[in-house]
């Protein structure tokens, strides 16, 4: 296979497209890159050269628009609508490749969730046809068949790895919003910490009795989730907070500037979904982490500008240079959340 093909929200094509081109040409490979405004994905393709190796070197979690990275064959389009499955079988097999499962997607888009039909009839006689063929066995080392469908004649065949793939069907986690959230945005923290902090860890890095600021908290979506596990938490905002969470006793409401704020004493945890200039909110976050006043952080980048990856770029790698100068270890991540729309959200974690 010579391309990779990756997800993200529509609208974010061609941030992805040049965070994409940007990263590979940094290790040495130039690809052409195919990406339609709204469509929902980006295709790089790399002619005569094996993307394994690209796919492996820029992993999905260091890439901040992608929602799923996968290995591709060139799409097959015109398919016959009598017959999808032989077009598909042919490539499979064409290919030598071998999987444990099969997953059907489309971009997340209307015209993409209208192709549910399609995908629901083929779910049965799809796995049998590669069954029978041996593409599709008990052990193939994990890998999985991604048929991402455009349209009802057109589907591009994908192959993810574990370790370096998204585990949720179209790179989407979604969540229920609690019902008394004050906020739906609460639903940017909660994904931030599935995607952020790893699943057995939760019990020590998020745990009962610890401390957190909640700069820009109000109405209280983000202090809820602190609450929730437990947190006490300095809620910095000059709007009103949600009565039912104050209530609590865990939450102390200060109507100050989240910008200038310092915490009485070191804290386990800083969030800020403060709308603001990104550097400037960078540049706050910077002080509390040189200053050892949190010992991780989950912000938001706001991002109305046309150039965003080129924005969140510059971002992070002022940051990175901040704490690499002041010999402050750390490790810095930053993803487009699923709930995430005009903004990005940066995870940070000091290490020593
Ligand atoms: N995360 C919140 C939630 O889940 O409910 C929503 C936060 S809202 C997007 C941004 C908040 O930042 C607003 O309530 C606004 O009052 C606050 N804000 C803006 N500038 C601020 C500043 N300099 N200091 C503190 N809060 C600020």
């Amino acid at each position: 296979p010579h391309e990779l093909l990756f997800y993200c929200r529509p609208g974010f094509e061609h941030d992805l497209g040049a965070e994409v081109t940007d990263k590979a040409s940094l290790i040495g490979w130039n690809g052409s890159l195919q990406a339609e405004t709204n469509s929902g994905y980006v295709r790089f393709i790399l002619p005569g050269k094996p993307a394994n190796a690209l796919h492996r070197e820029i992993p999905l979690d260091t890439l901040v628009f992608a929602r799923q990275s996968l290995v591709a064959l060139p799409p097959l389009v015109g398919i016959s609508r009598d017959d999808r499955i032989s077009p598909i079988v042919s490539q499979v097999l064409e290919s030598g490749w071998s999987f444990e499962s099969i997953w059907q997607e489309t971009p997340d888009t209307n015209d993409g969730k209208a192709l549910s039909g399609l995908i629901k009839a083929l779910e049965r006689s799809l796995p049998s046809a590669l069954k029978k063929c041996g593409a599709l066995r008990r052990k193939a080392g994990k890998r999985r068949l991604h048929l991402f469908w455009t349209n009802g004649d057109s589907v591009q065949l994908g192959m993810s790895f574990p370790g370096n793939r998204s585990e949720q069907p179209g790179g989407i986690l979604r969540l229920r919003a609690p019902r008394e959230a004050p906020s739906r945005s609460t639903l940017k923290l909660e994904e931030a910490w599935h995607v952020f902090v790893p699943r057995d860890a939760w019990p020590t890095r998020l745990s009962e009795g610890m401390q957190a600021a909640d700069l820009g908290a109000a109405p209280g979506g983000w202090t809820y989730q602190l609450v929730r596990k437990g947190m006490y938490v300095y809620a910095i905002d000059n709007g009103p907070m949600d009565k039912a969470l104050m209530a609590t006793g865990q939450v102390e409401h200060l109507r100050e500037d989240g910008f200038v704020w310092e915490p009485p004493n070191r804290l386990d945890w800083l969030v800020c979904d403060i709308v603001d200039k990104p550097m400037r909110v960078v540049e706050m976050v910077e002080r509390w982490l040189l200053r050892r006043w949190c010992r991780e952080a989950v912000f938001n980048l706001k991002l109305p500008m046309k150039q965003r990856w080129q924005e969140v770029e510059r971002c992070l790698s002022c940051l990175d240079q901040q704490l690499r100068e002041a010999r402050v270890a750390a490790e810095i991540r930053c993803r487009h959340l699923y709930h995430d729309r005009e903004e990005v959200t940066v995870h940070v974690r000091l290490l020593a």
